[in-house]
């Protein structure tokens, strides 16, 4: 019996693989042809009885565990249902993403047993909706300093701060709070702890101070927000060992279900670029047939391949029963390289549509600024990518290992795909790297963990043919990301660069 069948047994919902169909077409027929996306897409947010008929087929029963009524929360349906959300909208599937991996998973693995059932019915039965605030103003990439604070009365935790772009700004019925423990000293504690705010009760309101004008997304508010609230005592999150474990945990979970929001979204970049290049005649043929346009559609292409292994693999491993805090490597490669394939797939797309697609209610141009942000929130790339290279760096250490190519290929995440990179991978890394070239490392490494994904993909039966071009085109920027890494480059900002000649004295004076 499969695990679908146990759920709608036990739930009486309908089985997931029909609840799947008849949501895409539910989706396909409320953006195309009661409404239209395109136009709907340049408002902020979306008009009440899209959202209604959204919600109608309870969508988020997806992420609820089977014994509260929902659909068990298994990972491989979840994925399923962010992919058939971000093919037609991405801000829509980024909504169920942050519903599922920022609140409603770490409820169901961390919130007080007691408290569960109240709020998983308010999902069930009102559709309810509940979001995470980490970031503040002062504290984004450096959370972990985070100013806002609580401090324990006899009934309750009495939580101050201010936070914003958290997503679902004004909207949801819940949020997980992230605040330090004040001790008696006045002094902010190192771990930082999560409890439930239940907006709609007294003393839980959250005002919303300011919202913001996001750039892209609009369908989502987003805003800063004044925290002073006071939280029953049972709305605390129970970490396993310490909170920042507890948030490792989560955020590795929410990163690895990254490849869920980016699945349906670089299909569609790839449906969308096909369609047109086969629709558009330039220099009397069709697009379709230029060698370039032929290179930026199997990019496109590799790219779907590549976050499909990563939705398998993610599938396997990301369960709520299994710890992932120990796992950030894998999170962090999986995050990264599907948020820069994502950015790079809308690129590509624009740049095929030409300046019809730069159009906010054109796909190609809302695909930018949708997906940019998926390279700035839940750690930015730029970090994240150094933490893979120092978290290679370190297990290097640990091992005594100075060849790369030895060290990955005997690594799990990276083992397989090493051995066709031998010659590129076979030199030493034993020396002290600069920030930028542990930033080039990580990329390279995320890269290779891609490859080995889509190995073992191909495990399964996956498209050969699709396999073999994403191989190829995965060992080509593999190996123009090395020779980047190997050529040395210190340039630093030069203090005073206006004050020498500019080039209109030079031309002046030559
Ligand atoms: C659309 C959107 C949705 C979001 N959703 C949520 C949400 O739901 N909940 C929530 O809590 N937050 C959310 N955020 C906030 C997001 O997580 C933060 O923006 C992010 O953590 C970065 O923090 P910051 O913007 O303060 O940038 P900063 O911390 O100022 O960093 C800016 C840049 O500086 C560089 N940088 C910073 N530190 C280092 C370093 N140590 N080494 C090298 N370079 C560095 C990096 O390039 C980095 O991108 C969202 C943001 C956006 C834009």
């Amino acid at each position: 019996m499969s695990l679908s069948t146990v759920a709608h047994e036990e739930t009486g919902l309908t089985p997931f693989p029909q609840f799947i169909t008849e949501f895409k077409a539910q989706l396909q027929h409320l953006f195309h042809l009661r409404g239209d996306i395109d136009q709907l897409s340049i408002k902020r947010g979306l008009p009440p009885f899209m959202l209604r008929e959204i919600m109608s087929s309870n969508p988020l029963a997806t992420y609820i565990p089977a014994q509260y009524g929902g659909r068990g929360g298994h990972i491989h349906e979840g994925i399923a249902l962010l992919a058939a959300a971000s093919y037609e909208s991405l801000p829509l599937s980024l909504g169920f993403g942050i519903n599922w991996a920022l609140f409603l998973q770490p409820v169901g693995k961390y919130a007080e047993e007691d408290i569960r059932p109240t709020i998983f019915n308010g999902f069930l039965r009102n559709r309810k909706m509940g979001g995470l605030m980490i970031t503040e103003p002062d504290f984004g990439s450096d959370a972990l300093h985070m100013q806002s604070f609580y401090t324990r009365d006899m009934d309750c935790y009495h939580i101050q701060g201010t936070k914003h772009w958290a997503g679902l700004t004004g909207w949801a019925d819940y949020w997980l709070l992230t605040a330090r423990q004040k001790n008696a000293d006045g002094k902010l504690l190192r771990d930082i702890d999560f409890f439930i705010c239940d907006a709609s009760a007294p003393e839980q309101n959250i005002v919303v101070e300011e919202y913001y004008e996001n750039l892209g997304i609009y369908m989502l508010p987003y805003g800063r927000n004044r925290i002073d609230v006071k939280v029953p005592l049972m709305h605390k999150l129970q970490p396993q060992s310490t909170g920042i474990k507890m948030m490792l945990d989560l955020l590795h979970r929410s990163r690895m279900q990254f490849p869920g929001m980016g699945l349906g979204f670089l299909q569609r970049m790839l449906d969308e670029a096909v369609q047109h290049c086969q629709q558009r005649a330039v220099g009397g043929k069709s697009l379709f047939d230029y060698d370039q346009v032929q290179q930026r559609i199997a990019r496109l292409q590799s790219a779907y391949t590549i976050c499909s292994a990563m939705c398998f693999n993610s599938s396997q491993k990301a369960g709520v029963e299994n710890n992932l805090a120990p796992h950030g490597l894998e999170a962090n490669a999986v995050k990264t390289y599907v948020t820069d394939l994502m950015q790079s797939s809308a690129q590509s797309l624009l740049q095929l549509v030409g300046a019809k697609g730069y159009r906010l209610n054109h796909i190609a141009g809302r695909a930018i600024v949708d997906s940019r942000p998926f390279q700035i929130f839940e750690g930015s790339n730029d970090i994240l990518y150094i933490q893979i290279a120092e978290a290679i760096q370190k297990q290097m250490q640990r091992t005594k290992q100075t060849n790369l190519f030895e060290f990955l290929q005997g690594h799990e995440l990276t083992g397989r795909a090493a051995n066709p990179l031998k010659k590129i991978l076979n030199f030493s890394l034993n020396e002290q790297l600069s920030q930028r070239r542990l930033n080039e490392l990580g990329k390279i490494i995320s890269r290779i963990v891609a490859l080995e994904l889509v190995l073992k993909l191909a495990d399964s039966g996956f498209q050969q043919q699709l396999i073999d071009d994403t191989q190829t085109n995965l060992q080509q920027e593999i190996s123009a990301l090395i020779s980047g890494y190997r050529e040395t480059n210190t340039s630093a900002y030069v203090e005073g660069y206006a004050e020498g000649k500019s080039w209109f004295d030079c031309y002046l004076n030559s």
